[in-house]
């Protein structure tokens, strides 16, 4: 018997009116900070968006507490067990939307109004095997590529707020199609969808509480997702795939399967690439030659990069 983890990360949200979103954070904040919680948690007037770690009981103390709360009543928590916290420290804002769009304030998505169809797991599973579904990941780039559903429409974003006009150029793509979009735990879905209805399409469904909950469904178990979900924590990859899984990323120098997805070393560079351990381990942790090349000049020279 294995024990329990002592950590837990939870991910949450829900669309609710917010009447001032500043004082909602100066109090959550007080609340989080007497719980010991880490994360990254956004308020705007339409809603909270959060996920933390912490102890057992700190964590189940939150989600209590966000239970007695009207507004959050009903709030549905993803939670997965942790040996650790995954974040270094604790940040709540105040922002304009909890997610966005970038859409002009009269275009802008209320999923209280306009949203899609929601999935469970098993019934986005089945809905998957129709042959006029289209399956669009509903995340950036880089974080379908550590990991997608099988033959999703993955598009070539790198930031949500891009979307829009993503669809408005493949609006051909995807006319006449049942759409299913999905995200991490489906919070971007839920306006995702909404656009999609506001454009004209009328056959729109979302997964219900994301890849996350997919994954721990009891009857599809992450059947046909492949690789990782990306999580916005020190994890960066969670599995989902107990059914049949795969890894369908590669080491940018070698060309291994591998799932480490690291930084590169040379600051300037930073940028996010698959790094097996051994090439880590030979090579060093540069995405290119030309970022190890410059990261060795400067150290050399002792210059400022
Ligand atoms: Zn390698
Ligand atoms: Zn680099």
């Amino acid at each position: 018997m294995s024990t329990a983890a002592p950590f837990q990360v939870l991910l949450y949200y829900k669309y609710f009116s917010i009447d001032d979103p500043q004082r909602y954070v100066t109090e959550h904040r007080a609340l989080c900070d007497e719980l010991g919680l880490r994360g990254r948690i956004l308020v705007a007037s339409e809603g909270l968006n959060g996920t933390v770690s912490g102890e057992l009981q700190q964590t189940e103390r939150y989600m209590q507490i966000m239970h007695e709360h009207e507004g959050t009543r009903d709030m549905e928590f993803k939670i997965d067990p942790a040996d650790d916290h995954v974040f270094k420290k604790l940040s709540i804002k105040a922002r304009d939307e909890i997610v966005t769009l970038g859409l002009p304030s009269d275009e802008d998505i209320n999923p209280n109004q306009t949203t899609g169809h929601y999935l469970s797991p098993k019934a986005f599973y089945e809905a998957m095997q129709d042959p006029n579904a289209i399956v669009l990941d509903g995340r950036n780039d880089y974080e379908s590529e550590l990991g997608r559903f099988r033959d999703a429409l993955c598009p070539d974003v790198g930031n949500f707020r891009d979307f829009p006009e993503w669809i408005r150029k493949h609006r051909a793509d995807l006319e006449g199609k049942r759409i299913l979009t999905y995200c991490t735990g489906g919070i971007r879905c839920e306006k995702l969808s909404g656009f999609l209805l506001q454009e004209g399409f009328t056959n729109v469904s979302q997964l219900h509480g994301g890849i996350v909950t997919y994954g721990r469904d009891p009857k599809v178990k992450g059947r046909n997702f492949e690789g990782q979900c990306y999580v916005f924590d020190q994890r960066i990859g969670v599995p989902v795939n107990e059914a049949n899984p795969t890894i369908i990323s590669t080491c940018a120098l070698c060309g291994e399967a591998t799932e480490r997805y690291r930084n590169c070393a040379y600051k300037p560079c930073n940028a996010q690439f698959f790094c097996c351990e051994s090439c880590e381990e030979t090579k060093g942790r540069f995405c290119q030659d030309a970022c190890c090349c410059a990261a060795s000049e400067t150290a050399s020279t002792g210059g400022e990069a």
